[in-house]
């Protein structure tokens, strides 16, 4: 399975990526966690990246770009691979895109987590993970149990104001990829608000539905 996983900020592609990978014992591929890691080992990626990051910026399509095609080309990913945050702009979706044509390889499925805005900046400054297991907690609608509430950690892109500005990001350069998926039949719709159960729910049901049409 070469899927990918789209939606705005806080939509839960986190924690939907998480299950997918499992069920599906696929890599998962977040360009949010590569820049993040990058930028605690201080490698010139992620100094490079940290300034756009900060402020709630995408960073360069040239350097997203070439950091997701190396890591699309290690062993693992032979199988399949599951891209959560990318692609993010239209140019991504064309380098992807030609980077597979390359390798004659396509993607199986595009699904989008569709939450409205209304919701989002909630959803992000509650947002919090644990730093040993990674597993995200929201602090009003998924606390994290005693024993774990005191080392959860914010992430530095989860303030108001970052969000605000990502979720602009998001409307004005992600949007524009929906319908390049969509022309290609790619693209499953998925409502995003409910427990992670239901959404998970929802995506495994409509990505068989997909499997099943494009077998026919
Ligand atoms: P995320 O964890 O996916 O929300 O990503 C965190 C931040 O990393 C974003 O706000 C961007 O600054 C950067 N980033 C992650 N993926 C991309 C991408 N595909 N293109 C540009 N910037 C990205």
């Amino acid at each position: 399975m070469r899927m990918i996983l789209i939606g705005p900020p806080g939509a839960g592609k986190g924690t939907q990526a998480h299950n997918l990978v499992k069920r599906y014992q696929i890599p998962h591929i977040s360009t949010g966690d590569m820049f993040r890691s990058a930028v605690k080992a201080g490698t010139e990626l992620g100094r490079q990246a940290e300034a756009y990051m900060k402020a709630g910026d995408l960073v360069p399509d040239e350097l997203v770009i070439a950091m997701v095609i190396e890591r699309l080309g290690q062993p693992d990913c032979e199988g399949g691979f599951m891209l959560d945050g990318f692609p993010r702009t239209r140019p991504q979706a064309e380098a992807l895109e030609g980077a597979l044509d390359n390798a004659g390889l396509s993607l199986d499925a595009v699904v989008l987590i569709e939450v409205a805005d209304q919701l989002i900046e909630e959803r992000i400054t509650g947002r919090r993970s644990d730093p040993e297991t990674g597993t995200i907690y929201h602090l009003k609608y998924n606390p994290p149990p005693a024993g774990v509430a005191d080392r959860v950690v914010q992430r530095g892109d989860d303030t108001s104001e970052a969000c605000k500005a990502r979720l602009t990001k998001y409307h004005d350069d992600t949007a524009p990829v929906i319908p390049f998926y969509e022309g290609k039949g790619l693209l499953v719709r998925i409502h995003g608000v409910g427990s992670p159960d239901e959404v998970l729910l929802r995506i495994t049901t409509a990505l068989k539905a997909l499997q099943s049409h494009s077998a026919s």
